[in-house]
């Protein structure tokens, strides 16, 4: 298999008009709520305010087209997951708020499947769970603690489970398998379907969508467009990794680019072999995360984190198709899956996910400012979105619910460092998590670079 023969776009956008369709801002518009960015987030919000108060007036404001950001570009994994883990979570807000934080989350995925089906959103959903293989001997006990921890917590048993070798090589059959972990509150989703779909439910609620209308500025008052001023009570920022391009925001929240490739749709001979038969999203427990899903039409869908950082977050399209990173991705998926060394590779892409220098994402309204932020999901926002975006919803619209309380609301991250610190740090973590994967594989036990890593990252494992 090789990078030669995939179209440089991504996979998901064959199944959607992936271009701007709608009207652009060309005059001033008055409303209640503007919403920058039409990715899960903004969506979601625009969707659940609409359904609690059909009267206000909502207008999304998006620079380029529905889905054009990481909601449409991503790996599909529809999953219940604190970017920290449930360890970092339950260290920094007590057990009881960690459980309800992830009940949450665990509820977010099966409101997705919920709503797409009561808004006849067709986005290939399949609850088959996630799993994540050990694929060196040490990594057990990362699997075993894994789940005894979730134990700890008050997590259900059979939420998070351990997967002994035959079990876990039952689901996914890839190379070195000794364990796994297995949980339940994950589905694999085809994004740019679900996000057009969300973007027609949101309208259908009487919510404007305009794109090619990028924000330049926002204000107490509302947001500047090129083509005009949306003038609103509350300006909602949905725009994850690209809200670094905003004045003010470069060292708010930073852009770090995930690349995925696809393949040919695959024989079920192989997929008989592979595994993956009720459409499990899987990973495994490596540093440099790695993450891949059976899509509906029998294809895999493959990604990782190995692309550097750019300069003064930058974010260009070139930065989307890198020869030599997924040069890479292609190595460790064959890697994983020998048999699929003579595929066809069809798609390889990427694009921006959105980091905070905590490492930990938040939701916040600021009432008297009239402002809302919601993100920083660190690559792990599909599901995420639906629960911040319908968080923010319920705070403007001035709701006490059980998710307005929750740990990450009103959460207030630190800034990042000035460059060139920021891009000499970042990229020195990702050189590490690269170094630690080869001396891990080498010398089956855990590196000390890893620990750097997730020093650095504030993690704890
Ligand atoms: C390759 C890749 C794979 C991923 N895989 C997974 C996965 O499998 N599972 C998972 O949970 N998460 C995954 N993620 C992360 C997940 O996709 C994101 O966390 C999530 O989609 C964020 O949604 P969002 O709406 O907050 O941001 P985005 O989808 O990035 O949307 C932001 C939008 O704002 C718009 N915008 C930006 N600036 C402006 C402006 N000035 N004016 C107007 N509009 C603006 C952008 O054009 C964009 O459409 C992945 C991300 C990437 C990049």
């Amino acid at each position: 298999m090789n990078i030669s023969t995939a179209r440089l776009a991504p996979l998901w956008w064959d199944a959607v008009d992936a271009s701007a369709t709608r009207p652009a801002i060309s005059s001033d518009v008055d409303v209640d709520v503007a919403i920058v960015g039409a990715g899960f987030t903004g969506l979601w919000c625009a969707y659940h305010l609409a359904g609690f108060d059909p009267s206000l007036k909502i207008a999304v404001v998006e620079a380029n087209h529905v889905g054009f950001g990481a909601s449409g570009r991503n790996g599909g994994w529809c999953h219940a997951e604190y970017p920290l883990g449930h360890g970092q979570l339950a260290h920094d807000h007590g057990k009881e708020a960690a459980l309800r934080q992830m009940q949450a989350l665990f509820a977010s995925v099966d409101d997705v499947g919920s709503i797409a089906r009561t808004e006849g959103i067709d986005c290939d959903y399949a609850k088959g769970g996630v799993v994540s293989v050990a694929r060196l001997p040490f990594q057990d006990a990362y699997a075993r603690e894994e789940v005894e921890h979730a134990n700890s917590l008050g997590v259900k048993p059979d939420d998070i489970v351990y997967l002994s070798e035959s079990e876990a090589k039952a689901r996914l059959n890839a190379t070195n398998v000794v364990s796994g972990v297995w949980y339940r509150h994950g589905a694999a989703i085809h994004p740019a379907k679900l996000v057009h779909g969300l973007a027609r439910a949101a309208e259908s609620r009487g919510v404007e969508i305009y794109e090619s209308s990028r924000a330049t500025a926002i204000r107490r008052d509302g947001v500047v467009t090129r083509g005009g001023v949306v003038s609103a009570d509350v300006t909602v920022l949905a725009t994850e990794g690209f809200g670094s391009q905003l004045p003010g925001r470069k060292r708010i929240v930073l852009p770090l680019y995930s690349l995925m490739v696809a393949t040919e749709p695959l024989s079920d001979i192989m997929w008989d072999d592979i595994g993956l038969a009720n459409r499990e999203t899987f990973g495994d427990f490596r540093n440099l995360i790695i993450y891949g899903q059976r899509t509906a039409d029998g294809r895999l869908a493959f990604g990782g984190r190995g692309a550097p950082y750019h300069f003064g977050s930058r974010i260009k399209p070139s930065f989307d198709t890198p020869d030599d990173v997924h040069t890479e991705l292609v190595r460790v998926l064959v890697e994983m899956f020998p048999q699929l060394d003579g595929v066809t590779l069809t798609h390889r892409w990427g694009g921006a996910l959105g980091v905070s220098r905590d490492w930990r994402p938040s939701v916040t309204f600021d009432r008297e400012a009239g402002v809302a932020v919601a993100g920083g999901y660190v690559g792990d926002g599909v599901a995420t979105a639906q629960l911040a975006g319908r968080t923010l919803a319920e705070l403007i619209a001035g709701l006490d619910t059980e998710r307005t309380t929750l740990p990450w609301v009103s959460h207030e991250w630190p800034s990042w460092e000035v460059e060139p610190f920021r891009w000499i740090g970042i990229n020195a973590g990702l050189a590490m998590a690269r170094r630690a994967d080869r001396s891990e594989e080498r010398r089956n036990r855990p590196s000390k670079l890893s620990d750097v890593g997730n020093w650095l990252r504030g993690k704890r494992r």
